[in-house]
């Protein structure tokens, strides 16, 4: 790992201990940086409806737009408690197409540091983004 890809994954760690999972059981943790190079983070937080639950990177990604940060993403890891590291979902990977571009780098880990990386556009080819809407 690099020093970047460190701080990003002990800042998804730090956060997945928080993670609010009685139903799934699984803790997830996130870190995005920006391109200002501020880094916010976010954990998975679980409803009893299940369709209010909101995964960590979307969490991460909407304190990051709410703080006033730049609304560009370029790099975010996600870390899970699962072996296998999990990537981000359908509705994680449309919201990061919003504030995504071809250069965007999603890291996928699990707590044992074992890591997998994408560029975007690699895991979600031929996004909506807001230029179809121009
Ligand atoms: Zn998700």
């Amino acid at each position: 790992m690099t020093e970047l890809q460190t701080k990003l994954f002990q800042a998804a760690c730090d956060v997945q201990k928080r993670a609010h999972a009685p139903y799934s059981g699984a803790l997830i943790g996130a870190a995005v940086l920006m391109s200002d190079g501020k880094i916010y983070s976010g954990c998975n937080v679980e409803n009893a409806s299940y369709g209010g639950t909101v995964c960590a990177e979307r969490v991460a990604i909407f304190k990051a737009v709410s703080e006033g940060s730049t609304k560009q993403i370029k790099e975010i890891l996600v870390v899970s408690d699962a072996e296998k590291p999990w990537p981000p979902c359908g509705f994680c990977r449309q919201v990061i197409a919003e504030f995504a571009n071809e250069q965007t780098v999603i890291h996928t880990a699990n707590l044992q540091g074992k890591m997998k990386s994408f560029k975007f556009p690699e895991i979600f080819p031929e996004a909506f983004t807001p230029k179809h809407l121009d």
